[in-house]
Order: C-alpha cells, then sequence, then structure tokens
C-alpha cells in the first residue's frame, strides 16, 4: 500500500477567460524508500501536483490516497493533522526562521504539540552533520547548511513521504550532491520522497523520473 497516491487526479482551474486543466488523469504512487523526480515546463502542472500530494488543495476529479484511504471529506483539522503526521516538505528557499537557531528551527513544527522535541531536533541535525552547528542561525550556515536543517525540520514528525520543490536550486553543484546523498539516506529509511525540479543532478539520483507535459504525466525515461 503505498503511503501517498494520485489515482486519476484531474485538476482544473476556473477563472479570467476560462477553465485552464492544469492535470489531467494522474496517476501517480509515492512508495516507501524511493527517490521520484518530478520534472516538466513552466506551466506544466508541477506545483499544482506538489499542492494536491501535500493535501493543500483537492483535485477537481479523481482522488488523493494516504495510505489508501480517501482523503476528500475529512476536516481542514483532520487535513492539517494528516498532513503533520505523513508529510514533510523542503523547499528551495528553506523556509528557515531568521531569528530562530538551527535547534528552534527544526522542532519548530511541534511547537504546538505536547512534550519536548529538542532532543529529537538535535539527533536530526547530528544526522544531516550539523551537530556543531546547533545554535546557528540561518546567516551563520552555508546554503547547503540551510537545506540541512530544513530536511532535518521535515522529518522533525516523522513522515512517511518527504515534498521537494527544487530542493537543489539555490545550491551549487557539490553542496547539491551532498543534499541529494542526504535525501538517499532518508529514502533508505523507508520515506517516499517527491523532488519536483529542473536540475539533471536530481534526476541522477531519483529512482525514478517522470516528466509532466501539459498537465499529463509521462513516464521521464528515467
Ligand atoms: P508549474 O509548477 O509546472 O509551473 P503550475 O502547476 O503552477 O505549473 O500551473 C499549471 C497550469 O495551471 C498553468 O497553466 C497555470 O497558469 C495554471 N494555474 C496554476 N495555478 C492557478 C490558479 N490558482 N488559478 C488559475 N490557473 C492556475
Ligand atoms: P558548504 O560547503 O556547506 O556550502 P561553505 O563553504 O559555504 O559550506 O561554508 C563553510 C563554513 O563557513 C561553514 O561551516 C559555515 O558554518 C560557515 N559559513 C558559511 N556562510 C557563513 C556566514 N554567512 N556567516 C558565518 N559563517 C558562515
Amino acid at each position: 500500500m503505498p503511503p501517498l497516491r494520485l489515482v486519476d487526479a484531474t485538476k482544473r482551474y476556473e477563472g479570467g477567460g476560462g477553465t485552464v486543466t492544469a492535470l489531467s488523469h494522474v496517476d501517480f504512487a509515492v512508495n516507501a524508500g524511493e527517490v521520484i523526480a518530478v520534472i516538466g515546463p513552466s506551466g506544466s502542472g508541477k506545483s499544482t501536483m506538489l499542492n494536491l500530494l501535500g493535501l493543500l488543495d483537492d483535485p477537481t476529479e479523481g482522488r488523493v490516497e494516504l495510505h489508501g484511504s480517501p482523503v476528500a471529506g475529512r476536516s481542514e483539522r483532520e487535513r492539517t493533522d494528516v498532513r503533520r503526521e505523513t508529510i514533510g516538505f523542503v523547499f528551495q528557499d528553506f523556509h528557515l526562521i531568521p531569528t530562530l537557531s538551527a535547534v528552534e528551527n527544526v522542532r519548530l513544527p511541534t511547537a504546538f504539540l505536547p512534550g519536548d522535541y529538542t532532543d529529537r531536533a538535535v539527533d536530526l541535525l547530528e544526522r544531516v552533520g550539523l551537530g556543531e552547528r546547533l545554535d546557528h542561525t540561518p546567516d551563520e550556515l552555508s546554503g547547503g547548511q540551510k537545506q540541512r536543517v530544513a530536511i532535518a525540520r521535515s522529518l522533525i514528525n516523522e513522515p512517511d513521504v518527504l515534498l521537494a520543490d527544487e530542493p537543489t536550486g539555490n545550491l551549487d553543484r557539490d553542496t547539491g550532491v551532498a543534499v541529494l546523498e542526504e535525501i538517499r539516506g532518508i529514502a533508505a529509511g523507508g520515506v517516499g520522497v517527491v523532488a519536483v525540479t529542473h536540475d539533471d543532478l536530481v534526476t541522477e539520483y531519483a529512482d525514478r523520473t517522470v516528466e509532466l507535459v501539459d498537465g499529463i504525466l509521462e513516464d521521464g525515461g528515467g
């Protein structure tokens, strides 16, 4: 049972002059332990697909399934809970809070949960090689280090799936390689990873690559 799946998902936007079909009958399963690269030109539906996978938006037709159960019909509250328990997010521009230390950034998603996640945040930072940078703020870290803090943060709730939007987009090649090796290690631990990307480096590290062309998902040949 894949942790996350799109089943015959179509997304249309209504607006201005008419209807845009951003995604058309997309079937896509994220399996535990695999890294999937999603490529495609600008406007091909990549962000729309990531929004559906992240339970941030609903398909117009078809469905999103989490561990085999449809997401539709759940309240906003349930959705937020299930998103927090199941999905980690990583972004091109890191989305770190500049005034917080690495540890504080990593444990931030647990702020409203009972218990203290400081030890877990420290463990995760050690795991991504930042054990010596726990109290540094983002402006005291390199780009690669910032992305590794963001990856540690994405894992604080032990997600089944990691969704990454251009995870190497702001990194040079060597730093990108280090981040991708980190991501491979996370997948080896059983997490399914989806990375939307323009970077050939990501497709080299992916188990498979799929391509969006005008909202239609094709085998990327990777
Ligand atoms: P990508 O991430 O590959 O650039 P998007 O998913 O952002 O593609 O967009 C796919 C298509 O849907 C584009 O034609 C875009 O203009 C359209 N689109 C995206 N979001 C909206 C929206 N909120 N309202 C109307 N059209 C949208
Ligand atoms: P990376 O190879 O991860 O990109 P860099 O070569 O950019 O790392 O940085 C080397 C070291 O310099 C890092 O350990 C980092 O802590 C430190 N460093 C990078 N940028 C800054 C900064 N703006 N302020 C303080 N320290 C920094």
